[in-house]
């Protein structure tokens, strides 16, 4: 991380660079439009000619202040606003007013002549940055477990939910490795059947020498074992016998901070610089940034990047930012999308006018970063809690059905563009009716939440899993061939399959069975789902427990499928 952020920096001092390099050209275009409106002869020439005029103007007012010249950006703002009051008289400057732009063009060169140091006008961000997801996050547990069975059985339904342990005998050992590599989390079968500190000493030692988060499992179930686990520092404690999946629950919550999605920020400015620096400040607070500088080309990266939030600037050529605004309010798809106008534009109107066509908030040009970054984390943040409330099902926190219908449009729509395949998998529960019955909707909804946890470790970042009806899921596998698609489901398939599911001291095993279509043999959204459907409607008359790949003949069940484990259910 500080090694990104020296190199960043090292960017941010290079885009600076770049901006005072181009400072004297951006002065001398101003000059010419200000000799063309000087020497404009009829009326009828100045709101041409101011326009012409205001608009590098106004430019130089938002960008100087950014990279941090607050007196070039001081001097560009009140001859913004002088020239605006002439521009509203749609007529040229009298006299007093030329003398006026002459004094101030002067004191805009002075002060671009001598630059402060550049601002370090909050530039230091260390506090808003988020934690990075690296791909492939090592999901490495440690566990301490002297007792070899019930070791190699934690560890085999570790595997099953996605967790890889390793396995350690004694507590330094495990103290030296974890020192050397903190593990994702610890599992420390630590606390002696009688004895009374031996356990917990031994634990102290391992969580001061490391930053892991702990779980503590142990055969006494008392109240003061529990109470020294946690003073220790132990983040969980689970007595024997041992629910598997609580302990796999526990683990998913202290390795979730880790998993925080960066928030997609898309930047429209026409400024490309700008745009440029607003870019690499958000990067360096942890977010992924696309720029958009042409304006009517915004529709595509909505689509395509699928932003939690817009940061647009409002003057710009073409269209500006209050009619995009009010554009793309007009798809129901981004009517939600948070809007962040950033402008030197001052007036009072237009700042409600672009509220009422949807914008959300204001930031005027130059903004501090610290309140650029912190106010547009707090709203992609609500943005994504808003969404995932209408979205996302309440029990699994997958897409729900109509947000995995249109994320499967969107997807096809990518992979017509980018000429690349696509998977589509439909996955229904076996038996799930009898699951209920024999052992409780209780014991059947931990079922579902399990296969939906199994699929969210096991599919990559990119693929979307939703929950598609009751015992139900769905999958949407961007960039990916069939026959890909169909082993990576057949590995999910046999992992769920060997899980130990626990109810009322009782034990059971469930299955699921799949169907797979793929674009672009398949060429609709709808016609995906309905083959997929079938394919699924296959794989359960042809026994359940296995995968079917539309329109092949694969056999995906090479890996040994387990024909007792529906029957167990
Ligand atoms: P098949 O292998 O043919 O899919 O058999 P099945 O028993 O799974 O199929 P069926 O569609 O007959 O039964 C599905 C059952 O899933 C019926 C319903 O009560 C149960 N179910 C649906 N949603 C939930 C849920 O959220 N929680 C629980 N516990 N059960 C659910
Ligand atoms: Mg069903
Ligand atoms: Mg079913």
């Amino acid at each position: 991380m500080t090694e990104g952020n020296t190199s960043l920096d090292d960017k941010l001092a290079a885009v600076r660079r770049l901006f005072v390099g181009k400072l004297g050209a951006k002065i001398g275009e101003i000059e010419v439009a200000r000799l063309r409106l000087f020497e404009a002869e009829s009326e009828d020439d100045a709101p041409p000619a101011l326009e012409a005029l205001i608009f590098p103007v106004h430019r130089l007012a938002g960008s100087a202040g950014s990279f941090g010249f607050p007196a070039v950006s001081e001097s560009a703002s009140v001859l913004e606003k002088l020239l605006h009051d002439i521009a509203e008289d749609k007529r040229l400057p009298n006299d007093k007013e030329r003398w006026q732009i002459l004094a101030l063009m002067e004191r805009l060169r002075q002060s671009a002549a001598k630059p402060e140091a550049p601002a370090s006008s909050g530039i230091d961000i260390g506090r808003a940055e988020q934690d990075q997801p690296k791909d492939g996050e090592n999901q490495t547990v440690f566990l301490l477990e002297d007792d070899e069975e019930l070791a190699s059985d934690l560890t085999s339904q570790l595997e099953h939910h996605g967790y890889q342990a390793r396995v350690f005998h004694n507590a330094s050992d495990l103290r030296r490795a974890a020192e050397k590599t903190p593990p994702a989390a610890l599992i420390l079968d630590i606390i002696p059947p009688d004895g009374e500190l031996a356990g917990i000493e031994a634990l102290d030692d391992i969580l001061r020498a490391c930053s892991s988060p702990a779980i503590v499992l142990s055969r006494r179930d008392d109240l003061v074992s529990r109470l020294q686990a946690v003073r220790a520092g132990a983040h969980g404690y689970f007595s024997k016998p041992l629910d598997i999946t609580r302990i796999v629950e526990a683990l998913d919550k202290m390795t979730a901070a880790k998993e925080n999605d960066p928030y997609r920020i898309l930047i429209v400015d026409d400024d490309r610089a700008l745009a440029e620096f607003y870019k690499l400040l958000l990067e360096k607070a942890g977010m992924i940034v696309e720029i958009v500088t042409h304006p009517l080309r915004v529709m595509e990266p909505l689509f395509e990047f699928r932003p939690d939030l817009i940061l647009m600037d409002i003057n710009m050529p073409d269209c500006n930012g209050i009619e995009l605004a009010s554009v793309i309010r007009q798809k129901e798809d981004f009517f939600r999308i948070p809007i962040v106008f950033l402008t030197s534009e001052s007036t009072y109107g237009r700042r409600l006018l672009a509220l009422q066509s949807g914008g959300d908030d204001f930031l005027a040009k130059p903004v501090r970063t610290d309140l650029l970054i912190s106010s547009l984390i707090s709203r992609a943040e609500r943005a994504r809690q808003f969404d995932s409330l209408i979205s996302r099902d309440g029990m699994t926190g997958l897409v729900n059905h109509s947000k995995i219908k249109e994320l499967l449009e969107t997807e096809v729509y990518r992979g017509q563009r980018e000429n690349q395949p696509l998977a589509f998998a439909m996955i229904d529960i076996d038996l799930f009716k009898s699951v209920n019955d024999s052992h409780g909707h209780w014991a059947g909804d931990t079922v579902i939440k399990v296969l939906a946890r199994v699929l969210g470790q096991r599919l990559r970042k990119t693929d979307i899993i939703g929950r598609y009806g009751g015992e139900e899921f769905a999958v949407i596998l961007p960039n990916t061939e069939g026959a890909d698609a169909g082993r990576l489901m057949n590995r999910i398939r046999a992992a769920f399959g060997q899980i130990r599911h626990i109810a009322k001291n009782d034990e059971f095993y469930v299955t699921f069975s799949c169907g797979v279509a793929t674009f672009p043999a398949i060429a609709t959204p709808e016609l995906l789902t309905t083959t997929a459907d079938d394919a699924l409607y296959a794989a359960k008359n042809q026994g359940r427990d296995r995968v079917i790949l539309a329109g092949s003949q694969a056999d995906f069940a090479e890996m040994s499928r387990k024909p007792a484990a529906a029957a167990r259910a």
